[in-house]
């Protein structure tokens, strides 16, 4: 084969468009791979490891729709740390931060039902979602993790038990179209706040 003068064996030409070929390919794979990691990675909360706010938007977003179809409840766990600014204040933030890693595994280990996304909210306060389960339900699981925060006893020198705590906040609703999903946001943060009023560690069901 003759091109631009230069004289080409088609043998050559041929070993040479596979080699060409197998190295797309290998470059695709690790692309795929590549953005596979970077979803991942944006999808989690870098401190603790767990799914973060966007994670939990999203699925959130996904589920609602869901559940507005099959007309399936779906429940929300709102939690915040007791006096975690006393925690910083005494133990240091570097110690904040150790503790939340704690926090948020024992709150993955805890959770059990299927479907279930335990997210970092922001700051010191994490949510649980929890497709197809009615109130009842949710607010065994808030029990179930509240328990496994209990069992960690990580010291904290300003909470009336002497160890660190939750104030939990638990929300369950058929979406219909008369409510956003703020909504259900909203009903489990109210319920949150009121277990804070209520004197802090302790699980509050939304009204
Ligand atoms: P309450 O029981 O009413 O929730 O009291 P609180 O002290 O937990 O609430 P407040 O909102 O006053 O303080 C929250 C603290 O959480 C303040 C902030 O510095 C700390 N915090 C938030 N995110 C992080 C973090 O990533 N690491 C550490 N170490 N501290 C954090
Ligand atoms: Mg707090």
């Amino acid at each position: 084969l003759v091109r631009d003068g230069e004289v080409y064996p088609i043998k050559g030409l041929r070993a040479r468009n596979l080699e060409l070929e197998s190295l797309v390919v290998e470059r695709t794979l690790a692309l795929e791979e590549a953005n596979k990691k970077l979803q991942a990675l944006s999808n989690t909360d870098g401190l603790t490891g767990i799914a973060n706010r966007r994670k939990f938007d999203n699925l959130f977003a996904q589920e609602w729709n869901r559940a507005q179809r099959t007309g399936t409840p779906l429940a929300l766990v709102m939690l915040d740390v007791d006096l975690f600014k006393h925690y910083n204040d005494h133990y240091g933030h570097v110690a904040g931060d150790s503790c939340l890693q704690a926090l948020a595994g024992a709150l993955v280990k805890a959770g059990r039902r299927a479907g279930e996304l335990v997210a970092r909210y922001g700051g010191e306060a994490f949510v649980v979602l929890l497709p197809d389960t009615n109130a009842q339900d949710a607010l065994e699981t808030a029990r179930n993790m509240q328990h496994e925060v209990w069992s960690l006893a990580l010291p904290h020198a300003e909470t009336a038990p002497g160890i660190v705590t939750f104030s939990l906040g638990v929300a369950s609703l058929v979406p219909s179209r008369q409510h956003s999903p703020e909504y259900l946001i909203q009903q489990a943060d109210l319920a949150l706040y009121r277990a804070k009023e209520a004197g802090r560690n302790c699980v509050q069901l939304a009204t």
